[in-house]
């Protein structure tokens, strides 16, 4: 037999802004096409109309441009298989509901709301099925002439799925292995709505599947409960031999593996749970997202590739190129995945030193102008070459303590580089580093440090050197701390000449003679 073509899906329902969970299924999705030379298509499941949020679809493809993550096929970019919008499908559906109805797998109810809120009040544990079915209002129990006048009089109703209680229903999943679920807990769900004549999630999904030809559902572990539903609807249509396979992919887990991940943790933690900043356009709220806040989407779908699969190595670097040759459903865990989301720092630092200082200053000048100063782009990489393997403090979400990390992100690097472009005016007196450092002839030492650097021209560092060092080694006058307080401020800063060459000579000698005078007096 001819193996199958390998086409996977990513198809959201444009309700909202995408979760980082749902990008992870689209990565997962994507690795698994490419690695196996299939296609990936984009659907947009937007069947209830009640839950669509304008912007949302926008939102999905940009999010996905911003990944590197590209589709085949779908919406907005088209393919043989189109439409890709479920909306525009509605023709499509009603043939296959047609399919069903006729060959008894589904039938007709026309249950009013209130006729089945008297059901669930008369009994507590009401469940649409084979044991109650035939004390309902439907096709089953009416006669062929009643529902014939009810259809005439334009009555609503819905086109139920007929589950036959008994049998166990076996979903084979990559990942878990045969899950068998009894069909007798299942119940018979709404496969359409005459009131807007459209399918539910579950019909148009299994048609869409099989008429798209996808061959591998790989989703989250929330629609495992909908998979056993799923592959008796395969059945029913006679479609079993082309039933796609599944991989139901791990849950991700609270930062303290304690529960499911929420929107509130993010929140509560200060970590973004979106990949692009969301603005509700209800509320008028402001989610978060990890283009904005400063993540390079490299960093991002690595970080995201090992929350629930593993190449079975230390390694914990990829390319995408790499994930997609390693990429493996079979390695995918079971287990949920703990969203630890300072390991996404880690990530991110590791990218952001790959990148060279010049590539990394177009948004460093960003982030300078956005606090009042003006530079290049020239000495933005500058600074950036000497302040990016510091540390930087932050408040830790769980803990509320002050806590250090490596430089992680572009902003981080602000207040840290300040003084770079601000020449400090006063001197914290109190500070531990300028009490140790500036004592009675601190003052006159800068004098003479500033004397010394009169005389070198071009202010580089080797020039710098030649002449303050055989200085320092003459007089024995250590002048590194008490210089740094002239030209930072405080105890923090790179290299005293290579800060001293960045500022050039003029600044370090106006800001010698200020310090010189400020401490002096104040002293
Ligand atoms: N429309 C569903 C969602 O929003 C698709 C689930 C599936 O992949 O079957 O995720």
């Amino acid at each position: 037999m001819e193996a199958r073509k390998i086409r996977v899906r990513f198809a959201p329902s444009p309700t909202g802004p995408l979760h980082i969970g749902g990008v992870r299924t689209a990565l997962y999705n994507y690795l698994f096409a490419r690695k196996h030379g299939g296609k990936m298509i984009f659907r947009i499941e937007d069947t209830d109309s009640t839950r669509f949020v304008p912007g949302a679809e926008e939102y999905i493809i940009e999010s996905f441009r911003w990944l590197g993550i590209d589709f085949d096929e779908g919406v907005g970019i088209g393919g043989e298989y189109g439409p890709y919008r479920q909306s525009e499908r509605r023709d499509i559906y009603k043939q296959y509901v047609d399919i069903l109805l006729d060959n008894g797998s589904a039938y007709l109810a026309f249950d009013t709301p209130e006729e089945l809120t008297a059901k669930r009040a008369e009994l507590p544990n009401f469940q649409y099925d084979a044991s109650t079915r035939m004390q309902m209002r439907n096709s089953l129990t009416l006669q062929q002439d009643e529902v014939e006048k009810l259809l005439a009089a334009g009555a609503q109703y819905v086109v139920r799925f007929k589950i036959e209680p008994g049998q166990d229903v076996h979903v084979r999943d990559i990942i878990r292995g045969d899950v068998v679920v009894n069909s007798t807990v299942l119940d018979d769900k709404v496969l359409y709505k005459s009131a807007d004549q459209l399918p539910t999630y579950h019909l148009a999904n299994i048609v869409d599947d099989h008429l798209m030809e996808v061959s591998h559902v790989i989703r989250g572990e929330e629609w495992l409960p909908s998979a056993p539903l799923h592959v008796l609807l395969y059945k029913a249509f006679g479609w079993e031999d082309t039933m796609p396979a599944f991989a139901h992919l791990p849950l991700l887990l609270k930062p303290d593996g304690k529960g499911k991940l929420s929107k509130r943790d993010g929140d509560k933690l200060g970590f973004p749970v979106f990949p692009l900043e969301w603005h509700d356009p209800e509320t008028g709220n402001v989610s978060s997202g990890y283009r904005e806040s400063g993540y390079l989407p490299e960093a991002v779908i690595n970080f995201l590739a090992l929350l629930g699969w593993n190449p079975g190595t230390e390694q914990e670097l990829f390319t995408m190129h790499e994930l997609i040759e390693l990429f493996d459903l079979s390695r995918c865990s079971k287990a949920g995945a703990r969203f630890d989301y300072m390991k996404g720092w880690w990530f991110n630092r590791e990218y952001l030193l790959q990148k060279t200082n010049e590539e990394l200053a177009p948004d460093f000048v960003a982030l300078l102008a956005a606090n009042g100063v003006t530079t290049t782009a020239d000495r933005a990489a500058q600074v950036i070459g000497m302040m990016k393997q510091k540390v930087v403090e932050y408040v830790d979400g769980q803990s509320k303590q002050v806590k250090k990390r490596g430089v992680s992100f572009i902003n981080d690097l602000w207040p840290l580089t300040d003084f770079f472009f601000i020449a400090p005016e006063t001197f914290d007196r109190d500070d531990k580093f300028i009490r140790k450092n500036w004592t009675g002839n601190t003052a006159s030492e800068m004098t003479l440090l500033a004397e010394q650097l009169e005389k070198v021209e071009d202010f580089s560092v080797e020039s710098m050197k030649a002449i303050v060092d055989p200085w320092v080694e003459e007089t024995g006058i250590r002048p590194w701390n008490a210089w740094r307080i002239c030209l930072v401020g405080k105890g923090q800063g790179p290299d005293m000449y290579e800060l001293a060459a960045f500022l050039g000579k003029d600044e370090t000698l106006c800001r010698m003679r200020h310090a010189i005078k400020t401490l002096d007096i104040e002293h």
